[in-house]
Formats: structure tokens, sequence, C-alpha cells
């Protein structure tokens, strides 16, 4: 299913697929099943017996460029401790997007390792990787087909009544109800137009039914209005609580709220600490912070 959800999308709309993913099918260590989520390399024993406890996210010396030197990452070493949250801040083109995308596993790394629980991301099939992590952001987020094919995407297996309590934990089962064909109703181009923000909860959905333990969620520029946003702020509330979080920050209290604060500038990372221990520091983040708050 999820390669006929794929397949749709390429009958139906080739050169927007192939724009979307065009620079992910530019990295060489990606393949678009990678992507989507099919499986495609062999299962890792490694990825047996993650406990809870044991799923810190270990980033050791991590090099990365999207092209053959030209360096994005280098040497970039963090760990996030399981059920705490990390917050990436610093300049636009720093690098934080690009970190974001390693740690869900979506690239691999050109040097140096990114575990989860001791386990090597890009030795997991895709399958695996979906489990342990997501990453959220506003992009890609409806395909062409039925609005239980994109919710399936998430876990094959699931169950229509698991589908309505998914939509439903994201407060979208009351737009979702009302649709004629309810989950048989097409979307995506050419199918029913949603709003952002409904796209938004259905990418919401599909991470409360992969259920993975950790998040990374890159705050885009937000394309909603401020009373969708907050609606949205408050289903994520929900699905972020007791998972492991790594956000990529641009607003104040995603940073301040944050265990650890890692400051990203020119592809390494500059600076750790708490908020106060930062602001103590009188860096960079003091200085963001500063700007931010006034
Ligand atoms: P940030 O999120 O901190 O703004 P990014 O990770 O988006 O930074 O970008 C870091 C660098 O990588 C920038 O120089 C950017 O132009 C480049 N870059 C980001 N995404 C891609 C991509 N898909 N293909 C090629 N270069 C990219
Ligand atoms: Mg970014």
């Amino acid at each position: 299913l999820t390669t006929g959800a794929l397949l749709a999308q390429m009958l139906v709309d080739p050169v927007n697929l192939i724009l979307r993913w065009y620079d992910e099918l530019q990295v060489a260590q990606v393949s678009l099943a990678r992507l989507v989520g099919v499986r495609d390399i062999e299962p890792d024993a490694g990825d047996a017996g993650l406990s809870p406890e044991g799923r810190d996210v270990h980033a050791d010396r991590v090099h990365f460029g999207y092209r053959e030197g030209v360096d994005v990452l280098r040497k970039v070493s963090l760990e996030v401790a399981p059920g705490t949250r990390l917050a990436l801040v610093g300049p636009s083109g720093a690098g934080k997007s690009t970190l974001g995308r390693l740690l869900a596993g979506i690239y691999a790394p050109r040097d140096g390792r990114i575990t989860l629980g001791g386990a090597e991301l890009s030795r997991m099939t895709a399958e695996h990787v979906r489990s342990h992590v997501a990453l959220v952001n506003q992009e890609h987020h409806v395909f062409v087909g039925s609005l239980r094919d994109n919710l399936l995407l998430a876990r094959t297996d699931a169950a229509d009544a698991e589908l309505w309590a998914a939509l439903g934990a994201v407060d979208a089962d009351g737009w979702a109800r009302a649709l004629d064909k309810g989950l048989d109703t097409e979307v995506g181009s050419g199918g029913l137009a949603l709003t952002p923000a409904q796209a938004q909860q259905i990418a919401l959905a599909r991470l409360v039914l992969a259920d993975p333990h950790t998040l990374v969620l890159d705050e885009a520029t937000s394309l909603l209005d401020p009373r969708a946003a907050r609606h949205l702020e408050r289903s994520l509330a929900r699905v972020l609580d007791g998972r492991t979080v790594v956000a990529i920050a641009h607003r104040l209290h995603t940073a301040h709220d944050a265990d650890v604060i890692a400051v990203v500038e020119d592809g390494r990372i500059s600076e750790l600490g708490s908020h106060d221990q930062l602001v103590a520091a009188e860096g960079a983040y003091a200085a963001l912070w500063r700007s931010w708050h006034g």
C-alpha cells in the first residue's frame, strides 16, 4: 500500500513528485524507497531489545554534506537522554534542519555515527527507523490517495478504528467524520483540497499511529492563521508528551522550555547547555535570547 500511494502519485502528478523529492534524490545515501518507508535494507540485529531506558539519541562526530566537498555539518556530537528535550537554535543556513533530518534517519552521515539506544540508524530498516523516530515539519504531508491510504503510510496494519482514534487524538475527527466518503475520501492533488491545518493534522495522526519514542520537530515559519496554529499546538503538545524531542526552535519558548539547548553555527555545535547556563555564558545564545526577548 505504501508503494501503491507512491505509484498513484507518480501516475497522477509525476512532475510534482520528482520536484518534491529532487533534493533528496540528489543525496546518494538515501533511496526513494527509504523516504517513503519501503523496506530497502536488511534488518539489523542491533535493533532488537531497544529498551525504553536505552533510547538515548547519540550523534558522534557526524559529518555531512549534500554535495561532495561541501560540508554542511562538521564533527557534530550530542546526546539526548530518553524523554528529554533538546532545542537546536542558530542562524539560518547553519545546518539545523539538516541535523534534524540526520537525527530522523532520513540522511545518513558521511562520517561519524548516529545511534538510537546504541543501534546505528543508518543500519536499521526503514520500518524500524520509523517506529523509533519521526520528523515533523510542514512538508510532504498529503499524498494522492484516500484519507485511509494517507494514514496507513504510518502503520500499514492499522484497523479503521485505530485510524479514527488517531484522528480523534489530534482533533481531526470532527471534519473527517463529516466527509461523505469518510476514510475513502480521495485527498491530495485532484482530490479533496485540505487546508494546511488539516494536512498538518494528518501528519500528526500518522505520528500517533507510528508511535515513535523520538520526534524531531522542525518548526517552519507557520503557514497557519493564529487560531489554527494554537489549535494544532495543543494537539502537538499531546503528541510530544512523554517522548524524546529534538526541536528546531524559532521561538523563544521552544528553546527556553528545553532541557538542553544546542547552538548550531556554521555546521558545528558552538554552545551546549541549559537556558540558564547559556544565558550566564554571555555567548551566542544569550545574544539570541535578548533579541527574541525584546
Ligand atoms: P538551517 O535549518 O539552520 O537554516 P539548513 O540545514 O536548512 O540550515 O541548511 C544548511 C546548509 O545546507 C545551507 O547552506 C543550505 O543551503 C544547504 N542545504 C539545505 N538543504 C539542502 C538540500 N536539500 N540540498 C542542498 N543543500 C541544502
Ligand atoms: Mg531550517
